[in-house]
């Protein structure tokens, strides 16, 4: 396939559980992937292997969302080349504490990179689709920012602005056929709950278990597809009847 026909997805935090999985059910719809994480190389190796054991080329990115210059330094000369025609802003991370113990640093670096992480990469590859014509931007938030957790003010702060950042995008470039839209999980089985007391969450989820990144991967695959192509600025949940 010549190069300019082949349609890319860049999937940020593609190493962990949820963005691994999407990279690789997109990888399956047929794109390439440009799997950016911050750290965790073994695991972003073993995502690319994934994605390339069934056809699909897979370049790394390692840098951090909240870093200007290393995402130019990564993005910049490429988008001159090529234009994803997907963005998945997934890349999250928590940090957990009462607003009385939580410290002022614990606020800022989970703001930055669910906000200050959207904003700075989909800058720049917003600019290309609009160019293009075409795109698909998807936030994965979650059903914190929907409802408010305890011990998650600066999380759950987090992704509602991301939530209130999907619907103001949308508004501004549905015309130009760019389509936003945001997946919300409930409680995923992956290395971010992993150390959570399963057994008093159980109960409060009306399916009686947690999701699997997989679940939340046909979502965004769905979302990215011609299937999709009337819907955007909505925020589709994918977590077991937790929250309505
Ligand atoms: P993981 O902890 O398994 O993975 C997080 C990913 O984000 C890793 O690839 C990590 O990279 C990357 N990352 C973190 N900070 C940065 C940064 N500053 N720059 C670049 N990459 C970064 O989390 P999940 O897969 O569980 O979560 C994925 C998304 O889903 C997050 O946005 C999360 O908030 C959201 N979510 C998860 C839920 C769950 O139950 N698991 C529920 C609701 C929402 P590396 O490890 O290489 O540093």
């Amino acid at each position: 396939m010549a190069d300019h026909q082949r349609k890319i997805a860049l999937i940020t935090g593609g190493s962990g559980g949820i963005g691994a999985a999407i990279s690789r059910s997109l990888a399956c719809d047929g794109f390439d992937i440009w799997l950016n994480y911050r750290s965790n190389h073994e695991a972003a190796a073993r995502v690319a292997e994934a994605v390339e054991s069934v056809g699909r080329r897979c370049r790394l990115m390692s840098f951090d969302v909240t870093d200007p210059q290393s995402i130019a330094e990564h993005l910049t000369a490429l988008l001159e080349e090529q234009t994803p025609y997907v963005l998945v802003n997934n890349a999250g991370f928590s940090k957990d504490a009462l607003m009385v113990w939580m410290t002022q640093a614990e606020w800022k670096d989970v703001l930055s990179v669910s906000l200050d992480g959207f904003f700075l990469v989909t800058k720049p590859i917003l600019n290309a689709m609009l160019r293009k014509r075409e795109g698909r931007i998807v936030n994965i938030v979650s059903t914190s920012g929907q409802s408010g957790v305890p011990g998650q003010v600066n999380y759950s702060a987090a992704k509602a602005g991301l939530i209130g950042a999907t619907k103001a995008l949308a508004l501004e470039v549905a015309k130009r056929n760019v389509l936003v839209n945001a997946v919300s999980p409930g409680f995923i089985r992956t290395e971010m709950t992993a150390r959570l007391p399963e057994e008093r969450i159980l109960p409060t989820i009306p399916m009686g278990r947690f999701g699997t990144p997989e679940e939340v991967a046909s979502v965004v695959s769905f979302l990215c597809s011609e299937r999709a192509a009337y819907i955007t600025g909505q925020i589709i949940g994918v977590n077991g009847g937790i929250y309505m």
